[in-house]
């Protein structure tokens, strides 16, 4: 590891002005540092936000929740509220990461933490995430673990975050502060750029901007919550193709759907016609396949990855069978094939 310099902010203005003059934000440091010691990222300065007091709270924000970016994934995951108003939160931060790691790892780190491409993590593989402009080494690699939506020429790396899949399922927002001490709330798909030509800006927050909060909408009444991960092992493992699932029924059918979608996207996917083209419809097998090829239509994939279309498609069936109480297909459709 490159020596840096330590610096421990008492408050949001001092870790702003540090960010914005170059420092790295730290807070859980369970995944920049490990970059650090493999010397993906060199930072000269890292700015301790773990201090700044008020960051570490769950509190009611009028008939939602308001949860401090320094709140703990397993703080939040054991947190009553969340366990019984948001529980695809709660069961997507319990399928993320391990025990310990949730202990350390924070909210805002957890939206921030890097892809877990491979090749980003060898430096002497060609990246561009890591380095503009020096190509991909994963094209042409091996592509099991990218995304097939939202990718481009410069960059195909999948997002990692479980937690992030259930806040675009459950249209979460961002609070942030700038560095001049404004705010600004913004949903998930406004802070996630997609990598286009330049896969090393990943979000659109601007030097010194720093995650304050998640704010989640009040519970949807009635509405049946799921996350689903399709992964190579049952702990400690990035997901092959998660989905998170929101779906209210009203007189047997869907009156509103939000699905999100991990693993197989550039950042936690979304499409909005998707759930539009599911709401307000009688649940039916037809219209999962439907939805899941609507899903699919812009994936693009090669030999090794193929089989997530596969996935993908039965996953979003199974999600939905099982919020909507449509029963299980009797021939094991639901199941997919897993190469090695
Ligand atoms: Fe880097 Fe993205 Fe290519 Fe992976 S897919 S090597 S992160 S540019």
């Amino acid at each position: 590891m490159k020596p840096f310099d330590y610096q421990r902010a008492r408050d949001l203005e001092t870790a702003a002005e540090a960010a914005q003059a170059g420092g790295r934000i730290i807070a859980g440091g369970t995944n920049l540092l490990d970059l650090m010691k493999l010397q993906v990222m060199t930072p000269e300065r890292l700015v301790d936000i773990t201090r700044i007091p008020g960051l570490d709270r769950i509190e009611s924000d009028g008939p939602g929740l308001r949860i401090g970016a320094l709140v703990r994934n397993s703080d939040l995951s054991a947190d009553m509220r969340i366990r019984t108003g948001y529980p695809v939160l709660a069961r997507a931060l319990l399928a993320g990461a391990s025990g310990q790691i949730r202990n350390k790892a924070t909210t805002g780190g957890n939206l921030l933490q890097r892809t877990r491409c491979p090749y980003f993590y060898d430096p002497a593989m060609a990246c561009n995430k890591r380095e503009p402009g020096a190509g991909c080494a994963a094209i042409g690699g091996v592509s099991r673990m990218l995304a097939i939506l939202g990718t481009s020429e410069a960059c195909r790396a999948a997002h990692p975050s479980d937690m992030a899949v259930a806040l675009r399922a459950l249209e979460a927002e961002v609070e942030t502060r700038r560095a001049d001490g404004a705010t600004r709330r913004l949903g998930l798909d406004a802070l996630y750029r997609l990598p286009g030509e330049r896969p090393d800006l990943e979000t659109t927050l601007e030097p010194g901007e720093i995650i304050t909060a998640v704010l989640l909408p009040a519970p949807l009444p009635g509405a049946t919550q799921s996350y689903r991960k399709i992964r190579d092992r049952a702990s400690y493992a990035f997901a092959l193709v998660s989905v998170a699932a929101v779906v209210r029924m009203e007189d047997a059918r869907i009156a509103t759907a939000s699905l999100a979608f991990g693993g197989i996207g550039a950042r936690p996917w979304k499409d909005p016609e998707v759930d539009a083209m599911l709401s307000g419809q009688s649940p039916s097998a037809e219209l999962f396949v439907r939805a899941a090829d609507r899903l699919l239509a812009q994936a693009e994939t090669d030999e090794g990855n193929d089989f997530k279309r596969e996935m993908t498609r039965r996953a979003l069936i199974a999600v939905m069978r099982e919020a909507t109480g449509l029963a299980p297909a009797s021939t094991g459709t639901d199941k997919a094939e897993v190469p090695a």
